[in-house]
Formats: structure tokens, C-alpha cells, sequence
């Protein structure tokens, strides 16, 4: 049986630790029973739970202050085609009216 690749890293040198996987480059443990990841690894979930994938329509569910910008983002707002990414503002979008921006996955949910 071959162990896959550390989802973190993708360091080759994974071994069993019991029931669990562990990564000696970046220290990280899962069980492999837990999920199967997907290729890019990235799980984002919405106020709900739901899961998110790229190209998703959400709306945002409370209105958010947006720096720099001279009003709020409005619970309601929909916003489309959405974007994963790693980090604290996992999502990547276009909002008519502000542009570009980021936003937490918790502040949407997916139509
Ligand atoms: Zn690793």
C-alpha cells in the first residue's frame, strides 16, 4: 500500500502513525479516513457548512465594511464566480461597485 503525498506540503515522505498520517517536513497529521481531499486540498465553507468550489454564485449575509471604500457591502449582495484561495480571506471575487476583493468564506452563503 503506498501513503499519498502530505495535502499541506506535498512531501513524499508520509508515514502511519496508528491510524493516522503524519508529514515529518511540515509537522502535519490527518487521518486518512476523514476526507478524501481534492487535488488542490482546499476546503472552504460558507456560513452553513456548505462547501464552496471555484466559479460559485454567493450572497453575503451581513453587511461587511469594506476598506477603503466609501459604503458598506450590503447583506444580500450577490457575488459571482467566486474565487478559492488559501488564507484568513479565502475567497477571491469581483463585486460590481468595489472591484476586486477578498472575503471570508463565513460572511457568504452559496446560492
Ligand atoms: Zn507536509
Amino acid at each position: 500500500m503506498s501513503l499519498p503525498n502530505c495535502p499541506k506540503c506535498n512531501s513524499e515522505y508520509v508515514y502511519e502513525d496508528g491510524l493516522m498520517l503524519v508529514c515529518p517536513e511540515c509537522a502535519y497529521e490527518w487521518n486518512p479516513a476523514d476526507s478524501v481531499e481534492e487535488e488542490d486540498g482546499l476546503v472552504v465553507l460558507d456560513s452553513n457548512g456548505t462547501r464552496l468550489a471555484d466559479g460559485d454564485s454567493v450572497t453575503i449575509v451581513k453587511n461587511l465594511k469594506v476598506k477603503g471604500a466609501p459604503k458598506d457591502l450590503k447583506q444580500g449582495t450577490r457575488v459571482k464566480n467566486i474565487r478559492l484561495v488559501e488564507g484568513d480571506h479565502n475567497i477571491d471575487c469581483k463585486i460590481d461597485g468595489f472591484g476586486a476583493m477578498k472575503l471570508k468564506s463565513e460572511f457568504v452563503k452559496k446560492l
